[in-house]
């Protein structure tokens, strides 16, 4: 697989300051797939530099001309999307028709709703007698996860550029690959040096020169809540702006109305899908007593179906870390019902696709994230039971409520402490804010609010 042995910085690619690779490893064969430099704080600062140079131009440059550059990306995201799918099935090893249709699809979306948000959005209002003007933050330090490589880097850089800010990206150790094709994508699409730059490397050593550099005005973050809480603290520190999108542990409610059968099998199919690693899952199911045993009998065979489609998860100590949980639920007392602790191949980092019954609420499954294909089924006694359950987490990220009356499914939804919640199976909407209620983040992607994470206010009174 092709790789760049330097950084992308001010429009070019440049030696990295060190000599120190990181091997890229395809998780379905174990092989490694390529080298990437491993970027220090110096690397970091050359492109922080870069990012600042660049910003008073870019800040200026008409709203229209930057909604132009992110629709050439767009439409080069589109053009190199059979590359970008195969890059992903390597170096993640989610299924190729999945890399297709969502690790590109999603990106392909969300870079098409800022070329146009960032041509329409008033970037300036009247209040009374002020005049408001949104004015970008500055120099964005964004840090991404591998769980989906170009969706959540393109949820990060598309708004930022919009907004008028420049960027400079550190992309997860895992998925280097990714990133680098959407350098070359900014490169083609025309984006100024600058505007855009790429250091690769491993999170304690560049993520955290990124996080705590002084020219960075604003952090953005997804991935785990203990890397989370250690940036806001540092950006927290410094007076510094951060948007923190962490864990989840999302509940799918199933109210004794709904279509069980299509709850089940949808909400099995939420979990495996990206073998179970999304930040917004719906990994506990919830169901009424009296549908209890049906529903656990409907998603053992739906899970079950899984195990010849589902990828491997993304590396071996994930693979050990979600094995671990498993026997943990085993040893906590929950029934698995599909699935289980052994790996069902001898080469990859494949875990079964698993379901448990019998969790309780406040089981470690039904309690902490696991980011891989398991499924954990809580029973509840009525609908103030199940409101309890749902929203006895640290986490609320996202969910969902079935139910055969739409508005008793509403109902239930606006009592949940959750960022965003799917009615009865409803579509993923790319301009519908995504974020976390609690200790699931702080701040929004996606949509005007995902831009409006990237300004800052000015009144003028006159
Ligand atoms: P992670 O360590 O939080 O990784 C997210 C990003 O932060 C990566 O780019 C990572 O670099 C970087 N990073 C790590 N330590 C850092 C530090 N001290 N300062 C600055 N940046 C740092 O997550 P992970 O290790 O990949 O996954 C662990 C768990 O996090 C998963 O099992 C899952 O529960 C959760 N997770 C959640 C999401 C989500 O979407 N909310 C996504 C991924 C993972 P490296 O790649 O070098 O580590
Ligand atoms: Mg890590």
């Amino acid at each position: 697989m092709k790789a760049h042995d330097g950084m992308y910085i001010d429009g070019a690619w440049r030696p990295a300051a060190g000599a120190d690779t990181i091997a890229v490893v395809n998780p379905a064969d174990e092989q490694v797939l390529a080298h990437v430099p491993a970027g220090t704080a110096e690397d970091v600062d050359a492109a922080v530099r870069a990012a600042r140079a660049a910003f008073p131009a870019w800040a200026a440059t008409p709203p229209a001309e930057r909604a132009a550059r992110i629709g050439a990306l767009r439409d080069v995201l589109v053009a190199r999307a059979d590359e970008i799918a195969a890059t992903v099935t390597a170096e993640l090893g989610s299924p190729l028709k999945f890399s297709q249709a969502v690790h590109v699809g999603a990106p392909v979306a969300v870079a098409g709703s800022y070329a146009e948000l960032a041509a329409s959005y008033a970037f300036e209002e009247k209040v009374g007698n002020s005049t408001v003007h949104l004015e970008p933050v500055g120099v964005v330090g964004a840090i991404t996860p591998w769980n989906y490589p170009l969706h959540q880097i393109v949820a990060k850089v598309a708004p930022a550029l919009a907004a008028g800010c420049t960027v400079v990206l550190k992309p997860a150790e895992d998925t280097p690959l990714t990133a680098q094709l959407f350098a070359e994508a900014v490169d083609e699409a025309g984006v100024p040096a600058g505007v855009f730059n790429l250091v690769t490397g491993l999170g304690p050593v560049a993520g955290q020169a990124l996080a705590s550099h002084a020219g960075v005005d604003l952090v953005s973050f997804t991935g785990s809540t203990a890397v989370g809480r250690r940036i806001g603290a540092t950006a927290g520190a410094a007076v510094k702006r951060v948007a923190l999108e962490l864990g989840g542990k999302s509940a799918n409610v199933i109210l004794p109305s709904a279509d069980l059968a299509k709850a089940v099998n949808v909400g099995v199919a939420n979990v495996m899908s990206n073998s179970g690693q999304t930040c917004s899952a719906w990994t506990r199911m919830l169901v009424h007593e009296t549908q209890y045993e049906e529903a656990v009998a409907l998603a053992g065979e739906a899970a079950a179906k899984y195990a010849d489609r589902i990828g491997p998860v993304v590396n071996a100590k994930q693979q050990q870390r979600v094995r671990g949980y498993i026997e943990k639920g085993v040893a906590e007392g929950a029934r698995l019902v599909a699935g289980g602790p052994v790996a069902p191949r001898e080469q990859g980092y494949f875990v079964s696709p698993t379901v448990f019954a019998d969790v309780t609420p406040e089981m470690t499954l039904a309690q902490e994230e696991i980011f891989g294909p398991v499924l954990s089924i809580l029973r509840y006694e009525d609908e103030e039971d199940a409101l309890r359950i749902a929203n006895g987490t640290v986490y609320g990220l996202a969910g969902a409520v079935w139910a055969g009356d739409e508005a008793q499914a509403v109902a239930f939804a606006r009592r949940m402490e959750t960022g965003q919640v799917d009615i009865n199976g409803g579509r993923f909407n790319p301009l519908a804010p995504f974020g976390g209620y609690k200790q699931s983040g702080v701040g929004r992607e996606l949509g005007s609010h995902g831009l409006a994470e990237y300004l800052q206010t000015k009144s003028l009174q006159f």
